[in-house]
């Protein structure tokens, strides 16, 4: 089968990658639901199943509809993938939450809900979690490794960077492993993660995992788009699924700490942010991160750094809520 052929629909409780014919390349539309509007939710997944058997690798995109360098580098690895050379299966699924990405928003305009926070879904939930379900049990829990491609979206400022699972079990080391290997100079481990991620899912599996940042801001930095596209190869030759080696890069940065954006450095007044610091920047206790100001210019807020700590994430949409994340503090290793 060729990657030009039409996306041929399956509903997604009958689906099983273990029915996909090997040394073919397979475009899936994975029937969710039916939406008001008569259509189907349907979940894009592109299947490059190799002649011979190997390890499962699952590749994600667009967890949030606003990060478009995963959606980019999915059909391009996916073109190039020659399943005769292939050992083992690529599952890609390259807009992972389609209705966010129809109205460009992190999260569904559907239910509200952030799809990296509700797996491992439900099936007879809302949509978000609906799609979380299924692709927890029928894509993910096949992997036995996960990327999960993201950037800073719309909202944030993120350098880039490839995120692991840090812990001293076999998971864990295999995280790390590809971490070294995907060719990006910024590691950041993660001991513990919270719940509701593809990533904890993978966890709970014992699956390893890896996952992207990059700037984002509503573009894809070629760069970026290069990097990530490189970075899946090199997973896939560390795996030794497709022809080649590759060398461990060298951390220009090498970080630690939970990765939960979630709980970063909040706005008390609404207004304009202006930073007053660099991603990347090491910080003590009490120094000025930035401030948020009023129409006029007058500063309303002077925004200091709570702990010590490596700024790896600021706010990147500068009007700013009374309660929008501003910063996010992490640890080197
Ligand atoms: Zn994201």
């Amino acid at each position: 089968m060729s990657d030009s052929e039409p996306m041929a629909t399956v509903a997604v409780a009958a689906f099983d990658v273990r029915e996909l014919a090997r040394g073919a390349k397979h475009t899936l539309a994975l029937d969710i639901a039916p939406l008001p509007g008569g259509e189907g939710l349907r979940l894009p997944l592109l299947a490059a199943v190799g002649a011979e058997p190997g390890p499962t690798v699952v590749v994600l995109a667009g967890i949030h509809g606003d990060e478009y360098e995963g959606m980019l580098v999915i059909p391009q690895v996916f073109a190039d993938l020659d399943p005769t050379a292939l050992r083992g299966r690529v599952l890609m699924a390259p807009v992972c939450n389609v209705p966010a990405f129809v109205t460009a928003q992190r999260s569904s305009p559907i239910d509200g809900l952030n799809l990296a926070r509700v797996f491992p879904g439900d099936s007879h939930g809302t949509i978000t979690q609906r799609i979380a379900y299924w692709l927890g049990r029928k894509v993910i829990a096949e992997a036995d490794l996960l990327i999960d491609l993201h950037s800073a979206g719309l909202a944030y400022h993120i350098p880039t960077l490839v995120g692991y699972y840090h812990a001293d079990t076999e998971a864990g080391r295999a995280s790390q492993r590809v971490a070294r290997h995907f060719g990006v100079d910024v590691l950041w481990g993660h001991p513990d993660i919270a719940p509701g991620r593809t990533v904890s899912f993978a966890t709970e599996r014992g699956i390893p995992w890896v996952y992207t940042e990059a700037p984002g801001a509503g573009r894809a930095r070629p760069e970026d788009v290069a990097a990530f596209t490189r970075g899946v190869w090199n997973s896939l030759r560390v795996l030794g699924m497709v022809e080649g080696t590759v060398e461990p890069v060298a951390p220009a940065h090498h970080l630690l700490g939970s990765g939960d954006l979630d709980r970063s450095i909040a706005a008390n007044a609404g207004g304009l942010f202006v930073p007053a610091v660099a991603l990347l920047a090491d910080v003590r206790a009490g120094d000025v991160l930035g401030e948020v100001r009023d129409p006029v210019g007058r500063a309303l807020e002077i925004v200091r750094a709570p702990v010590p700590g490596v700024v790896i994430s600021m706010r990147g949409l500068l009007r700013v809520h009374p309660g929008d994340g501003l910063f996010a503090l992490t640890g080197r290793a």
